[in-house]
């Protein structure tokens, strides 16, 4: 039987492990965790990654997990409009918001015989032309026809193949929070509606969950300012967050007095550069391929790391699901690396642009940013709202 290995059970590993145990191949998960488990934030789920889920998992209910994301526009500080909302241009599905534990749960709901082994950290990974690929945690070794790499942007895996990818700071921190349903300040005629404010190298951005019909519920926030990730205490941030968005519009302050500092999920942001030269390495009958995080973190910006890795797994799972160890397996790999690569590589070039955004600071550098705004918001919005333009899950 063919044997596939994931290092990873994040998003991008749980959906390669379902998609390839599906395609009737054997799949063993490593997670170094002792469980595998969602952090308590929410992921926006753009057309493009709710159609490669969609094409994975036909019965995931993935519409039913998430909640259409408005578009709320782009603010100032001050509430004055940088882009008004906008009604959604182009057919195919909605953007989405979902907690990030419904989507873990309809993903794990999802992996049907695979084995899921915690508490293995992989350690050491072999690659040969010859020989199939191979994983350690010191203790155990594992060989498979395919070694998939989904382990974050500190990938073991991607060590091995592709060291020339490094991890390095992208000069922001950012902060995610949910806001379970039942304390959610009622603002604006009784509701608490989101939308995206922009100050002087701080962002904030409130997507509400929907009631509790549509999974979880609450709101979820996520602030970004420019900088390193922060030292102190959970409840020292969350105060340094409250003078830093003070006086910004509604909900902004009402969402942080509302949020508890067991809520919040800080982390630094950063990104691989540059990208892997591959994203598939033959090896053996089979090989390595990357995924996820290990293939192209990215800072958040736009909002495409999980729906990229998506993407990436309907791209390999078509790719792979008739093929058998052997030649037709290695050229699989090698047609993954070109379909992919081309792809992210886009995705983080625009997100660079955004990087600047975010980033300008400074009367003129907020002028020029306020007047570039108007012309590049429409362009990104409808290249991520508007799915025939854009990618496509494969056959
Ligand atoms: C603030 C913020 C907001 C975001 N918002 C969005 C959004 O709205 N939409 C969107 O699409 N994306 C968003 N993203 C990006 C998204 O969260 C990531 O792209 C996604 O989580 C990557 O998933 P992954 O499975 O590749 O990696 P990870 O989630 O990092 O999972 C990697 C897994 O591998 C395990 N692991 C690591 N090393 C080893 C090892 N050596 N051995 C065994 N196991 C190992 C880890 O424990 C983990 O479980 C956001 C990111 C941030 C920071």
């Amino acid at each position: 039987m063919r044997t596939a290995v994931v290092v990873g059970g994040g998003m991008a590993g749980l959906a390669t492990a379902g998609a390839l145990s599906r395609s009737g191949w054997r799949v063993t998960v490593l997670e170094r965790a002792e469980r595998v488990a969602a952090p308590p934030t929410a992921v926006v789920l753009w057309p493009t990654g709710l159609r490669a889920l969609q094409s994975l998992d036909p019965d995931g209910g993935w519409t039913a997990i998430a909640s259409p994301l408005p578009d709320g526009g782009v603010r100032r500080p001050d509430g004055q409009w940088l882009v008004a909302p906008r009604a959604r241009s182009g057919a195919g599905p909605s953007p989405a918001a979902a907690h990030l534990e419904d989507v873990y749960d309809a993903l794990v709901a999802g992996l049907g015989d695979v084995e899921i082994r915690t508490g293995f950290e992989a350690t050491t990974i072999r690659t040969g032309l010859r020989t199939r690929p191979t994983v350690s945690d010191g203790r155990t070794t594992i060989e498979a026809d395919l070694l998939v790499g989904a382990d974050g942007i500190d990938s073991r895996v991607r060590a091995a193949v592709a060291p020339e990818a490094v991890a390095v700071g992208s000069g922001f921190a950012a902060w995610q929070a949910v806001i379970p349903g039942f304390r959610v300040p009622r603002l604006d005629g009784g509701r608490c509606v989101g939308g995206e404010t922009l100050g002087a190298g701080y962002r904030f951005v409130a997507i509400p969950l929907g009631d509790h019909a549509a999974g979880r519920g609450g709101v979820y926030w996520v602030a970004t300012a420019a900088g390193a990730a922060r030292p102190e205490a959970p409840a020292t941030q969350l105060a340094l967050l409250r003078r830093w968005f003070a006086g910004w519009h509604e909900p902004v302050g009402a969402l942080l007095d509302a949020t508890r500092p067991e809520d919040l999920v800080p982390q630094g942001v950063r990104e691989l550069r540059p990208l892997p030269r591959a994203y598939g390495f033959p090896a053996g009958p089979g090989g390595v391929v990357l995924v996820g995080d290990a293939a192209h973190a990215m800072p958040h910006h736009l909002g495409q790391g999980a729906c990229l890795a998506f993407e990436d797994v309907a791209t390999l799972r078509s790719l792979v699901a008739d093929v058998e160890p052997g030649p037709a397996l290695t050229a699989a790999v090698e047609s993954y690396s070109r379909l992919r690569r081309p792809r992210t590589t886009t995705v983080v070039r625009q997100n660079r642009r955004m990087s600047a955004v975010v980033q300008a600071r400074g009367r003129l550098a907020l002028r020029a940013r306020d007047a570039a705004l108007n012309h590049m918001r429409p362009r990104m919005l409808a290249r991520s709202l508007d799915p025939p333009a854009d990618w496509t899950a494969p056959e």
